[in-house]
């Protein structure tokens, strides 16, 4: 039994008491304890959730991270069946130097499997690939009470559909047979331009994104007037030649939590302008490894401690695209205004290819994503501006991100989340579905 997990964002802190078990066959038992001990209870993957989606109601929750083992491979298809516990590091570890990537994900290595399915993440070739749960071929599932469930398009096709993106509310996943995505070289060949504006921001987006693999920004959210919404817009594509290298970088570590956040108007304002300056005015090719493209933020482990001990929220956001341009310059000159910010808010198209899993977040659109250190200023007046925006664009806001949306917005926003409470196994219940639908 381990104490004290919490979510990444520690906002609202919540400790949480794990109940872990060693092999999956001791997963039933677990559970079963754990329910009638405490009632319910909720499946916790790695805390890389920042909201309150992976915090249980009862604080209680049935820890899969130790289930990490890798069950069956097959490396000529690029085929592999893992454990639910398994990290993303974990996995590229075993696939790189056999020439296969994921072929989804996100911007963080140490999500497990597990949480990845439940949160039908989504990474910077949204526009090309969609979301984690088009590469899920199927999954064991374990509900109280019920014998241990094979999840697939064939099989228990409902159950698949409702835990793509089910928010840990339908089972555990103790096991995924996942596909991967064949790479000559563990290299990304990246492009690199800066922009002054969003209409740039647009403009280039329209030019690369269908001739690239990824596709990203990052944004000076505090720039306002004519420079809102500047900033540094990457591409991507794996190299066509190179070494199928597994990542050995030394991590750094924020060794303890500071009393306050050390995150603060000054140093956001000298960082952001900063980072704008220095990069290239011309579009620059460089060659990178894929750990600092793809998880620049996983170098600094505990990164989150910075934001201080009332810890921090990200606000991210999805508005459709034929509203995108305006909501993107309302939202941000909101921030902008409001003074508040993130040293690198991300700035991404997202595609139009649907998720097979029910309550996915991505929708063809454009998709904002910044962190703000906690406050009551933040709940009271900043994100209601935002919210209303978003909602007034027909977007949504994330639920792995989120610590603060109003029921009436999740329910909106994601119409089929009454299916998804249909086949919730009752045992599972956590601080964010009680938020929004209880
Ligand atoms: C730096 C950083 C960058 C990120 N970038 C992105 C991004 O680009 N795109 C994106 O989509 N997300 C992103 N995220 C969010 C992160 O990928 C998701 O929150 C992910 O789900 C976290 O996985 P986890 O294993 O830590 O799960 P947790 O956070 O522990 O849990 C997440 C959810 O999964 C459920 N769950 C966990 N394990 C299981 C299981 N075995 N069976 C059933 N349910 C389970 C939990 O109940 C919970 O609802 C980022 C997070 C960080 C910290």
């Amino acid at each position: 039994m381990s104490a004290d997990l919490y979510s990444w964002g520690r906002f609202p802190l919540l400790p949480q008491r794990g109940h872990s078990v060693s092999w999956r066959d001791e997963l039933p038992a677990q559970l079963e304890r754990v329910v009638a001990q405490h009632r319910m209870t909720l499946p916790y993957g790695n805390g890389r959730s920042y909201g309150d989606s992976c915090l249980a109601s009862s604080n209680e929750v049935l820890q899969i991270r130790s289930l990490d083992r890798l069950i069956e491979a097959d490396w000529s298809q690029g085929e592999v069946l893992v454990e639910a516990g398994m990290t993303l590091a974990e996995l590229l570890a075993l696939a790189i130097p056999r020439g296969w990537f994921l072929p989804v994900t996100p911007g963080t290595q140490f999500a497990t499997v597990g949480g990845a399915i439940a949160n039908d993440v989504h990474g910077k070739n949204h526009h090309r690939r969609g979301t984690f749960a088009h590469y899920v071929a199927s999954f064991g599932l374990l509900r109280h009470g019920e014998a241990p469930l094979q999840c697939s398009l064939e099989e228990n096709a409902e159950l698949f559909a409702a835990t793509l993106g089910g928010l840990g509310l339908t089972g555990l996943v103790s096991w995924a047979r996942l596909r991967l995505m064949p790479i000559k070289a563990s290299q990304i060949d990246t492009t690199v331009v800066r922009f002054a504006n969003l209409d740039e921001f647009f403009a280039l987006s329209n030019e690369l994104d269908e001739a690239h693999e990824y596709s990203v920004a990052w944004i000076d959210c505090l720039a306002k007037g004519k420079d809102t919404g500047r900033g540094v817009f990457i591409v991507g594509d794996h190299a066509r030649y190179g070494s199928l290298e597994v990542s050995s970088r030394p991590r750094l570590q924020v060794p303890l939590t500071p009393p306050v956040s050390l995150i603060n108007n000054l140093s956001l304002r000298a960082f952001n302008s900063l980072y704008w300056r220095v990069h290239p005015q011309q579009r620059t090719q460089r060659r990178s490894a894929y750990e600092p493209f793809f998880y620049p933020l996983d170098r600094l482990l505990n990164w989150n401690r910075i934001y201080g001990r009332k810890g921090f929220q990200q606000y991210q956001c999805v508005i459709p695209d034929a509203d995108a341009r305006d909501g993107m310059a309302e939202l941000l000159a909101a921030i902008a205004a409001a003074g508040q910010g993130s040293f690198l808010a991300v700035l991404k198209r997202c595609g139009d290819m649907p998720s097979p899993g029910l309550l996915s977040f991505p929708m063809a659109g454009t998709s904002l994503a910044l962190d703000f250190p906690q406050s009551d200023a933040l709940e009271q007046q900043l994100f209601p501006r935002l919210d209303a925006i978003v909602r007034q664009a027909g977007g949504r806001l994330y639920p792995a991100k989120d610590a603060h949306m109003s029921g009436s917005d999740f329910r909106h926003a994601y119409p089929a989340w009454e299916r998804l409470e249909a086949l919730r196994d009752p045992t599972l219940m956590s601080r964010f579905w009680k938020r929004v639908i209880l």
